[in-house]
């Protein structure tokens, strides 16, 4: 193959629906002129996403990001939050937004999330709250957290942006904690090209979740809270419906995905999946772990040598949260607490991983691996 024939293959590829059908419901949308403000589509997403969750409270926001922002000020959080280091950008970025302190807190070597063990040694009496990733859609060990925060009587937010659709033992993640937040970007499992969600239980946030959406107006002539503009428009509401249709036709494409990479890189020394069994996760991402000393090359060369053939692997996470200029000047930031989140990120590559990967395609991911 000449240089310019050779397919290029990225991380993922969004899911989108059928263009004609699209078009079709499209066209209600001119006919009603109801563009946003929490209309027809938006609430029939909403009511769509409770039972696909198995969750009785869920509102939906026009990012996760906003919605972050939107779970911290409901909760009232003031002073410290312990959060890994080991997530995207925007998790410690909301805490800091939000005028709190991040507190690194390492993780786990088998699941990469959080580590409960390490989290009691941070609480300080300014500790309010334990802001904890579900890191590719792998759970948190949510009764360890709990147990945690009822004792220290810490709120619990779950960055659930990986976990669209995971259940424990049949429960909705999104039940556990205090809140949890999905997000729905068009590199989510699930999109509406950009979008998120809150889940909640405390029927007594559910005025506060609604009203910081919408600038905190109750009425024409009521404002109630500080809130901010986190209303996702018609259009990608419609979406999210459209997508939710054909969301278990992906899921399956991506289950037959994962078992091709098993049978090519399963049994490599050096290599390690970081999910063992894709169905207890949301098909989110296909991570594992390069051992520099057993494999005989490191996870920066493997990735420079699948860019080479145009195959765009990421480093999700590298760098650490921890490690950000903005973050490094923390105590809980200092690399030596954290050596298995940064042993980690140094190790980690998540390879490409979606329904429209041919079998072809990930033989030569893999071959270029291994060879
Ligand atoms: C994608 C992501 C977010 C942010 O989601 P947006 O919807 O893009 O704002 C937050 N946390 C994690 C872990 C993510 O992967």
């Amino acid at each position: 193959m000449t240089e310019d024939k050779v397919k290029e293959i990225l991380i993922t590829r969004p899911l989108l629906p059928d263009f004609d059908e699209f078009c079709t419901e499209l066209k209600k949308i001119w006919d009603s002129r109801i563009l946003t403000n929490q209309g027809p589509n938006h609430a029939s997403l909403e009511q769509n996403l409770k039972n696909h969750l198995k969750v009785d409270g869920l509102y939906v926001y026009n990012n996760a990001t906003i919605a972050l922002l939107i779970a911290i000020k409901a909760l009232d959080l003031k002073g410290e939050v312990i959060v890994t280091p080991f997530t995207f950008s925007a998790t410690v970025h909301a805490i800091e937004w939000c005028g709190l302190t991040p507190v690194f807190c390492d993780i786990d070597p088998e699941t990469l999330c959080i580590d409960p063990s390490k989290i009691e040694n941070l609480i300080t009496p300014n500790t309010c709250a334990i802001m904890a990733v579900h890191v590719y859609g792998i759970p948190c060990d949510v009764k360890k957290i709990q147990a945690i925060a009822d004792k220290h009587n810490l709120k619990i937010i779950y960055d659930a942006a990986h976990a669209f659709g995971v259940e424990i033992d049949g429960v909705g993640i999104g039940n556990f904690g205090d809140l949890s937040v999905f997000s729905f970007h068009a590199t989510k499992f699930f999109n509406t090209a950009e979008g998120g969600a809150i889940t909640y239980k405390d029927k007594s946030l559910k005025d506060k979740l609604y009203l910081l959406r919408n600038f905190g107006i109750k009425s024409e002539e009521e404002i109630l809270l500080s809130g901010i503009n986190g209303k996702m428009n018609e259009f990608q509401a419609l979406l999210g419906l459209k997508n939710l249709e054909i969301l278990e036709s992906e899921r399956e494409k991506r289950k037959n995905i994962y078992d091709l990479y098993q049978s090519f890189l399963g049994k490599i020394e050096g290599i390690k999946f970081v999910i063992s069994d894709i169905s207890s996760t949301s098909y989110q991402y296909f991570p594992i772990l390069i051992d520099k000393v057993k494999f005989g090359k490191s996870r920066d060369e493997v990735f420079l040598k699948l860019r080479e053939h145009k195959i765009f692997a990421r480093k999700y996470f590298y760098p650490l949260c921890s490690d950000y200029e903005c973050y490094s000047e923390l105590a809980s930031a200092n690399p030596d607490l954290l050596p298995i989140a940064q042993k980690s990120s140094q190790e980690i590559l998540c390879l490409p991983f979606h329904g429209n990967l041919t079998s072809d395609d990930v033989r030569r991911i893999s071959n270029i691996i291994t060879s």
